[in-house]
């Protein structure tokens, strides 16, 4: 049975009594350093480039440290985006820990420092992180030890977790390595999927002589994919299907089959092959070596100036920057 922990699961001295450093401050470091202060973590080091960040972060009322000076904390967390997380300059103690905020680098095995190695990954965006803490909700999370060193490693880890408020609504204990192959399998393997899935339908119903701006609101402009998908979070899959007419629930439910001769199955299996195997870590690897060619030439193709104008003209003339260009012109009158 997968193991979830609670705020009742850890013990938040074992974070209080502790020197954490902070390597970062974006997104997740930003949230991680407000949330650790205001959960009573009071030898604090914000470690960070000459930059930005570093403003920031003096901004927010912390100390700032290089890089390096992370080294000797008690507790560090690693909160730099994970193809830069290999070229740290840590050297870490045999007692220390040391976190991470997603199992890429353990997974693949980009990083192995000393001591005991942990993974906290919060299933939301950063600043979301330090909103919900502020607003006393909470974000699921996993959580999972790489390496036990000192015997203490979870109990460590799931301090650091309740101090960024990742325990309120439950962590699921996974190894680094199951995190990374699930978060990249769902950009990789799912994400394109319904691309695929989508662009037939809107082909589809083209065909049927559809506007396009009408197949663009009910997939994307009207919110209602989105709502629905909230309302399956809040009540399950039945208690959302109440929601819809009982024309819909027919139509769901009798239709809920007509794909079932697609096998989908081997191909999510040689992508998954690839991610599990590091293949696809190499090439990203070789990516970045080369300056990101391919990533710029597929971001043109995909999601460029083409792109980018029919999405704006589409929001301009529907959803809720419409609402917003037609009150703004109505005051102008
Ligand atoms: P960001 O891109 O926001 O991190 C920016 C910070 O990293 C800045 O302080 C930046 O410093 C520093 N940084 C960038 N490159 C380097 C480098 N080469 N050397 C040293 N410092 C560097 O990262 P995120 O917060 O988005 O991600 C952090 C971790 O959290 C990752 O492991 C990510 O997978 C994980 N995560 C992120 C989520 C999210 O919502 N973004 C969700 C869940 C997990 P500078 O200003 O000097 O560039």
């Amino acid at each position: 049975m997968t193991k979830v922990y609670y705020d009742a699961d850890a013990d938040l001295e074992r974070l209080t009594s502790s020197s954490v450093a902070l390597v970062g401050y974006g997104n997740q470091g930003r949230s991680w350093a407000l949330n650790l202060r205001d959960s009573g973590c009071t030898d604090l080091r914000v470690c960070v480039r000459a930059d930005e960040s570093r403003e920031r972060a003096r901004e927010d009322g912390f100390e700032v440290f290089e890089l390096e000076e992370a080294s000797a904390a008690d507790i560090v967390c690693v909160l730099i985006p994970d193809d830069a997380i290999p070229a740290l300059p840590l050297r870490r103690r045999d007692d220390g820990l040391t976190l991470v905020a997603s199992g890429y680098s353990f997974a693949f095995e980009r990083f192995a420092p000393a001591g005991d190695l942990g993974m906290v990954a919060p299933r939301m965006l950063g600043p979301e992180v330090r909103r919900c803490y502020e607003e006393g909700a909470g974000f699921i999370t996993a959580v999972g030890v790489q390496h036990d060193a000192t015997g203490d490693a979870l109990a460590r880890i799931l301090a650091v977790a309740k101090g960024i408020g990742g325990l309120r609504e439950g962590a699921i204990e996974l190894t680094p390595r199951q995190e990374a192959v699930l978060d990249l399998a769902v950009e990789q393997i799912l994400s394109p999927a319904l691309t695929h899935v989508n662009t037939a339908f809107v082909g589809t119903m083209l065909g049927h002589g559809i506007p396009l701006e009408a197949i663009m609101t009910e997939l994307f402009l009207s919110g209602e994919v989105e709502r629905t998908y909230r309302l399956l979070r809040k009540e399950g899959f039945s208690g959302q299907l109440e929601h819809h007419s009982p024309a819909s629930q027919y139509g769901q439910l009798s239709r809920r089959g007509s794909y079932d001769a697609l096998d989908f199955a081997p191909i999510m299996q040689k992508l998954a092959d690839d991610i599990a195997s590091g293949r696809f870590a190499d090439e990203w690897d070789a990516e970045g070596e080369a300056g990101y060619p391919k990533l710029e030439a597929l971001k043109e193709i995909h999601a460029g100036p083409g792109i980018q104008a029919l999405e704006r003209e589409m929001r301009a003339k529907l959803g809720p920057e419409a609402a917003g260009a037609r009150a703004s012109e109505d005051a102008e009158e």
